[in-house]
């Protein structure tokens, strides 16, 4: 099995598409960064569709630079007007070290990993709040830009407002 399996159900998929002609602007005025965890199922859990939000994804949930760069663009060209930041209970890179994960993945590697950058996060809530404020503060998103920093619960699918 290559990518059999996930090709046949994209036919199933294309064979009823109803996203044909769509702009690629965020129609609910939704920014989502959110970790790449599974158990998120980020449109979903904000009660949202396809279309409705543009949504970016790391480990962690950071507003990385790259994020950062997407937020811009996103609020000057795609509609958005609310930035969510959503890390998670229970992330692997905010209850592990660096150390502990780079030997986990060394383990899986069968090589060494030591080399790798992984960005723990060693105070969510801290790191919440200083990625909240990296984006209000920008320059170049304007204070009509609504932002608010979450924590996503994984067990009860709950998210709580911290900024
Ligand atoms: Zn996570």
């Amino acid at each position: 099995m290559t990518f059999d399996d996930l090709l046949a159900a994209n036919r199933e998929f294309a064979a009823d598409f109803d996203l044909a002609g769509f702009d690629g602007v965020a129609h609910a005025g939704v920014a989502l960064v959110t970790c790449m965890d599974s158990r998120i199922d980020p449109l979903r859990m904000l009660g949202l569709k396809a279309g409705d939000a543009k949504i970016l994804r790391n480990p962690g949930g950071r507003v990385t630079p790259h994020a950062m760069e997407a937020l811009v663009l996103a609020v000057h060209l795609l509609n958005v007007n609310r930035v969510l930041v959503v890390p998670h209970t229970r992330c692997a890179v905010a209850s592990n070290t660096e150390q502990e994960l780079r030997e986990r993945v060394s383990a899986s590697a069968g090589t060494d990993a030591t080399w790798q950058p992984i960005h723990v996060i060693t105070d969510q809530v801290a790191a919440l709040e200083e990625d909240v404020r990296k984006v209000r503060t920008h320059p170049l998103v304007p204070g009509s830009v609504e932002v608010g920093g979450f924590l996503y619960d994984v067990d009860s699918g709950l998210l709580e407002q911290k900024f």
